[in-house]
């Protein structure tokens, strides 16, 4: 595709201010990352911002640790370019960009894309076949760069401003490391941020009629889907608001999850508040993504593609019995 994408937007709980300008010199650094020796994984091109002061070597080592998650659990074999910078005006930030390809175009792709069960179950009870998308009755869908790449759709990362270093990225995360410092909430955050950019999140409360993929999800109850907006209370988790909206990959059947659906300041695609907190919380700092969790489950339906299951802990034990028994046993032959 070549035109530009339709929005490069920022998406934020917190309050913001006006980017401060850094002269061109206080250039970011730039280096990749991903699972050495591994065939297909999803890699990051990792960018540190200096406008919002040096980032010391164990906040980036936060982040590098971050981002080791998804390099291990999904094999797409993609980059993605990611800015990140102190921002101490928020707990954390993120702007990306995103295209509205035809709903037809995006569900063949991620069919082809489809290795799951939960992939299988998504397509057939909440991405079904049609000229509209199922949700909110439109012929395109709101895509974000990376997880056009992820299905094999090719949108280059975009031209990121504002507060972001300035560059081609497929997304830019402002981190408040002044308040967290390099701790599990700032993996938290980072790790919220970095599923945003990656594709999580909807187009509510603004755009209504251009569902984003994270929509595809969104539903009341059995059969039936929730895309609208509800007032909410500033700051006040909606977890009675009306319309419910539930993350749900089967049609309403099984609730995985339920999103923060009403006007509080969170976003739309977060999720309301648990105890202990969750790593896509509209309110709160805590969590860490896991392979089960619920921000996993929603990448593998929307493209990314999870890598081969590691082995339950009771087969490492075994594997490690083995071979301590193998190493005992040559010890023994060389000492006969
Ligand atoms: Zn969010």
């Amino acid at each position: 595709m070549t035109h530009p994408p339709l929005h490069s937007l920022v998406s934020s709980p917190e309050r913001q201010r006006a980017a401060r300008r850094w002269p061109a010199l206080l250039a970011g650094s730039a280096l990749a990352m991903g699972l050495a020796g591994s065939a297909h994984a999803l890699t990051f091109t990792v960018t540190f911002g200096t406008q919002g002061g040096v980032i010391s070597e164990a906040n980036k080592d936060v982040i590098t640790n971050a981002l080791s998650f998804y390099s291990s659990t999904f094999t797409d074999p993609i980059n993605v370019a990611l800015e990140f910078h102190n921002d101490t005006a928020v707990y954390g930030q993120s702007s990306f960009s995103y295209y509205a390809p035809s709903y037809s175009d995006f569900r063949d792709k991620l069919l082809v894309d489809a290795t799951s069960t939960n992939d299988a179950i998504a397509l057939t009870k909440s991405v079904q076949v049609g000229a509209l998308a199922p949700v909110g009755s439109s012929s395109t869908i709101g895509l974000k760069t990376a997880n056009a790449r992820a299905i094999g759709l090719n949108l280059a990362p975009a031209t990121t401003g504002g507060k972001c270093f300035t560059g081609m990225f497929d997304g830019c995360i402002g981190l408040n490391f002044d308040v967290f410092g390099s701790n599990a909430i700032t993996t938290a955050v980072a790790q919220h941020e970095i599923n945003e950019v990656l594709g999580l999140g909807s187009g509510l409360p603004k755009s209504t009629s251009l569902p984003w993929v994270g929509d595809l999800f969104r539903w009341q109850s059995v059969g039936v889907r929730s895309f609208s907006t509800n007032p909410g209370v500033p700051n006040t988790p909606c977890d009675a608001g009306t319309p419910a909206a539930y993350f749900s990959i089967d049609g309403g059947t099984t609730l995985l999850n339920q999103f923060n659906n009403c006007t509080n300041g969170g976003d739309y695609g977060d999720w309301i508040s648990h105890n202990p907190s969750q790593v896509q919380d509209a309110f709160g700092s805590g969590g860490a993504m896991t392979r089960g969790g619920t921000e996993t489950v929603a990448l593998d339906v929307i493209g990314y593609t999870l890598a081969a299951a590691v082995p339950e802990p009771d087969s490492w034990a075994l594997m490690l019995t083995g071979l301590g028994a193998t190493a005992w046993a040559a010890r023994r032959r060389q000492r006969g």
